[in-house]
């Protein structure tokens, strides 16, 4: 994957059914979906699970406010680096980050393969939102000045080449930004096959921030800052991750915490989920 090819093999990873490339030390799922799987499992469902221990969101739209303001903390951080222009935000589920986009100035763009999430950012930004894959997209080369893509990469069955269609979209001095989870964080090793970053079926492979940084130096980005990114979540959700990972926390956080800190928003870093910003260099 990012070593480019099959050196020296792969081991299987103790991880629910991952491979570990024995070159890039990357993590990837044995099986990969088809696009006919990938559409069914991102479905209005995925946006609104109901359940914490099924795939996706236990409401999306619900928590629009707390989404909003993380991609909001995130867009002022890129925005030191480009001040205005076209964003386009890879994988851009209901518009969210369009919307904050907007707000702060910027002419946003998107592409979503969920056609219920992808029909909901229409209804505000038409056009702008193609239904689909990013190749199929005909975005013109070098039109954008920054692209986003939030917790993508990995739900894609090609990352390398998901990467290669942003740089070739956007222009030379342009900016992308994304985010991953971080198998070669603190949290991810002291936590193993429990760690959260590990999806089934959702994510298809797992970056370090080294073998990330690698890949991007190697498509034609400079590193321009690397480091992690928290989100802002309620109270509830915090209990429900700390019962995940400690089922005894968990339940005195639920018989104890009030409902108002159920209904707070906190901004929360387990410093498990890289954040990267890259410049583009070259062609
Ligand atoms: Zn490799």
């Amino acid at each position: 994957m990012v070593c480019g090819g099959i050196l020296n093999g792969y081991e299987k990873f103790s991880s629910p059914s991952l491979l570990r490339c024995l070159s890039c030390g990357m993590l990837f799922a044995q099986q990969r979906p088809s696009r006919v799987e990938l559409e069914q499992l991102y479905t209005r469902d995925y946006f609104k699970s109901g359940d914490y221990q099924k795939p996706g969101y236990l409401d999306y739209q619900y928590d629009e406010m707390l989404i909003k303001k993380s991609f909001a903390r995130r867009l002022k951080v890129i925005m030191r680096f480009v001040a205005s222009g076209k964003l386009l935000d890879v994988g851009c589920a209901t518009g969210f980050c369009l919307e904050v986009a907007q707000e702060l100035g910027l002419e946003p763009y998107g592409v979503e393969l969920s056609s219920f999430a992808a029909s909901c950012a229409q209804e505000r930004f038409g056009t702008h939102v193609f239904c689909g894959e990013l190749p199929q997209a005909d975005f013109p080369q070098e039109w954008f000045d920054v692209i986003t893509a939030w917790d993508y990469i990995e739900h894609v069955p090609d990352p390398v080449e998901a990467i290669q269609h942003m740089h070739a979209l956007l222009r030379t001095g342009g900016i992308l930004a994304l985010t991953t989870p971080d198998a070669s964080s603190i949290v991810a090793k002291l936590t193993g096959a429990r760690w959260l970053g590990f999806k089934e079926q959702e994510h298809l492979c797992y970056f370090s921030r080294e073998n990330l940084a690698f890949l991007l130096k190697r498509i034609g980005f400079s590193v321009v800052s690397l480091g992690t990114t928290g989100k802002y979540v309620d109270g509830a959700l915090i209990i429900d991750r700390l019962g995940h990972y400690n089922a005894l926390l968990g339940r005195l956080g639920q018989r104890l915490l009030p409902s108002t800190i159920k209904k707070a928003s906190f901004y929360v870093n387990p410093f498990d989920i890289v954040f990267v910003i890259a410049k583009k260099i070259n062609n």
